[in-house]
C-alpha cells in the first residue's frame, strides 16, 4: 500500500491500492482493495489450473453425447428434436456435436 499526499483542496492524505492504483481515503480500504486482487488472482489461478481438465472432460460428453444421437437417430426413423438445450438451438448443438465426430 502506498500512501500519497495530494493538494485536492489542500493536503490530503490517500491510500492507494499497489495494484489498481485506485485511492481511498482509508488504510483499511486500501488494503480491502489489494486483498481483493490477490483473491482474484487466486481464483484466476486455480481456473486457470482447471482449464485444461474441464475441457477434456466437456468433450469427453460431447463425444458420448454425439454417439448417443448417432445410436438413436440409426434405431428410430424420426432423428432426436433438441432444441434449445442449454440455450443452444438444435442446429448449433448438432452443428458442435457433428464437428467433434468428424474430427476423430
Ligand atoms: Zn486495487
Amino acid at each position: 500500500m502506498i500512501k500519497s499526499l495530494e493538494r485536492v483542496n489542500g493536503m490530503k492524505l490517500y491510500y492507494i491500492c499497489d495494484v489498481c492504483g485506485k485511492k481511498y481515503e482509508s488504510a483499511e480500504f486500501a488494503e480491502q482493495c489489494e486483498q481483493r486482487h490477490q483473491l482474484d488472482e487466486q481464483r484466476r489461478k486455480e481456473l486457470e489450473s482447471q482449464r485444461e481438465r474441464r475441457a477434456a472432460q466437456i468433450k469427453e460428453l460431447a463425444r458420448e453425447l454425439s454417439e448417443r444421437v448417432k445410436e438413436y437417430n440409426s434405431d428410430y426413423s424420426e432423428p432426436i428434436r433438441m432444441e434449445n438445450i442449454y440455450g443452444l438451438p438444435a442446429w448449433g448443438l448438432l452443428e458442435i456435436l457433428n464437428s467433434l465426430a468428424s474430427r476423430r
